[in-house]
């Protein structure tokens, strides 16, 4: 039987960090992966290029029910410590909107970057191996039966992340260890995820795929200001993947498609100079014109600015400023890039990620309940969540 230090489940982006840091405080560290490749998610993810992390992290910038549970962790391995990884590594990057940084060639950049560490400190990867049953033994250690034989060892990290594109090996497997010993799991939901129109709007706005449009797009809780682009299925983009981990099914959107201007002040100064353009010519100046034409009825694009009366122009610009919208789901774990909800923060310490309950018991990454916004701060708090843990296991 194998008796590693430390047994982590999970080779994605917080299982290396923690492996890289427990093998660099001399720990004997055995990675199980049941994919046939470690690190997937890293590899696709930034559309190839890797938006590993962000000049500005905020705790802000994440969802979880204990809002200061992420911040002891971002504090301690921080952005400016991953980025000194990354230029250790030689790995060229840039910044594109919002700080967020990308690699210049690709996301293997960060992957092979984390191997190589894990290689020089003597973790051990174990790919295709399938776990089949855990136990906490009488003697305090864990004991995990797998595909490939049994292990034991004090310390038992779970970094097997959350439930998002389970066709690159996502399962519920890290909630399922948790509910075993008796700690409390949120429930899960797909987060930064496109939205799903319903049957009507969706034949309404078919027309307008492929056509993005600078928006503000706001719910009760929060507001993000991107682009949305219209799809074949439904509403994508930055801001509805943003707005799409804070939304609950049944929930209007609004959307202000002109964020930047004050279409009401600005229709009735064209009215007071007299203009005989038609109102979808002047706003063909703003906005595209088929997106209009599936907005506003034919008759108030067909109005003379000069000839229209105040309730038209308030319709009109209302229409553009707060455009309302009722998703019809989202499109669920096969496109979301992160899931929402998970292990309960409050059952884990925020300084070591060790269980309150179960001593030698660890969970890093999107497993908890610490979900980030677009723009590196999930794999930011992947980063800083593993590394934290690799301090104590
Ligand atoms: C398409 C896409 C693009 C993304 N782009 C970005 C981005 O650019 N920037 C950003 O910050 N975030 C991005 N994310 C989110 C980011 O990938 C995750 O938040 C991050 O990878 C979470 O790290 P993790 O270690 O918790 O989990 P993961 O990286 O998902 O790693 C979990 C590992 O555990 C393995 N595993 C699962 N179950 C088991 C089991 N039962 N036994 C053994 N192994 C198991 C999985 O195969 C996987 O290798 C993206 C996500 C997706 C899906």
């Amino acid at each position: 039987m194998d008796k590693p230090d430390v047994i982590i489940i999970g080779a994605g982006a917080s299982g290396l960090m923690c492996a890289i840091e427990a093998g660099k405080r001399g720990r004997r560290v055995s990675v199980l992966e049941h994919a046939n490749k470690p690190g997937k998610k890293i590899l696709m993810s930034g559309g190839g290029r890797c938006n590993f992390t962000n000049y500005s992290v905020e705790p802000e910038n994440y969802i979880s029910r204990n809002p200061h549970f992420c911040k002891s962790a971002l504090r301690r391995f921080s952005q400016w410590d991953f980025l000194g990884f990354v230029q250790r590594h030689h790995i060229a990057f840039h910044e594109r909107l919002h700080g967020q940084l990308f690699c210049d060639d690709s996301a293997k950049d960060i992957l092979d970057a984390l191997l190589k560490e894990c290689r020089q400190y003597g973790v051990t990867i174990d790919l295709n191996c399938r776990v089949e049953r855990l136990e906490k033994q009488s003697n305090g250690n864990f004991l995990v039966q797998t595909s490939q034989g049994e292990l034991t060892s004090p310390a038992l990290v779970i970094a097997c992340g959350g439930l998002s594109i389970p066709k690159m090996g996502a399962t519920p497997f890290g909630y399922r260890v948790a509910e075993q010993f008796g700690i409390k799991v949120w429930p899960t939901r797909a987060g930064l995820v496109p939205f799903t129109l319903q049957p009507d709007d969706k034949q309404r706005f078919a027309p307008l795929t492929g056509i993005a449009v600078s928006c503000r797009v706001s719910n009760q809780q929060q507001s993000f200001k991107e682009n949305v682009l219209f799809t074949h299925r439904g509403l994508s983009g930055p801001a509805i993947l943003q707005i799409s981990s804070y939304w609950r099914p049944g929930e209007a959107l609004t959307v202000d498609l002109l964020p930047d201007e004050d279409m009401a002040r600005l229709l009735k100064d064209k009215r007071t100079q007299g203009s005989k353009l038609k109102i979808q010519n002047l706003l063909g100046d703003y906005l595209p014109k088929r997106l209009l034409q599936a907005l506003l009825e034919e008759r108030y694009l067909e109005m003379i600015v000069a000839n229209c009366a105040d309730k038209d122009l308030t319709v009109i610009a209302a229409s553009l400023h707060s455009w309302t919208i009722k998703p019809n789901a989202t499109e669920g774990y096969r496109t979301a890039e992160v899931t929402v909800g998970g292990v309960d923060c409050d059952a884990v310490s925020s300084k070591t990620m060790e269980s309150r309950q179960v001593p030698g018991l660890y969970f890093v990454g999107e497993v908890l309940d610490v979900t980030g916004w677009l723009g590196g701060y999930n794999f930011q708090w992947a980063w800083s969540s593993g590394w934290c843990a690799g301090q104590y296991v």
